[in-house]
């Protein structure tokens, strides 16, 4: 399942999650548009509750033209800048972004 933001439709901005508002021209009206790929910006592995295994959270830049991304990793990534496939996972009934290597 691919992963959706949300696209201005005056400006083109592109947001996650949805906004009332484009936050840089203030026009009200977006659509879902499907982000397949981002780059790396950053990861860490954050300990899981207990019981449970640790996470692994990473920061990207949808690309081509974003936005930045808080996601999850299935697992740990290699370096800065390294190219991610993202798809949309449900847990606890809410969608959300996870990334993941692509194979080259
Ligand atoms: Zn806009």
């Amino acid at each position: 399942m691919s992963f959706m933001v949300n696209e201005c439709t005056q400006c083109a901005h592109r947001v996650y999650p949805a906004r009332l508002w484009c936050p840089a021209c203030g026009h009200d009206q977006a659509s879902a548009v499907a982000v397949d790929e981002a780059e790396l910006l950053a990861w860490t592995r954050v300990p899981g509750p207990a019981g449970e295994a640790d996470r692994l959270i990473a920061t990207v830049q949808a690309l081509p033209r974003g936005p930045a991304l808080a996601v999850r990793l299935d697992a740990e990534a290699g370096a800065i800048g390294q190219r991610l496939r993202l798809v949309a996972r449900q847990e606890h009934g809410v969608v959300l972004p996870w990334a993941e290597p692509v194979a080259e």
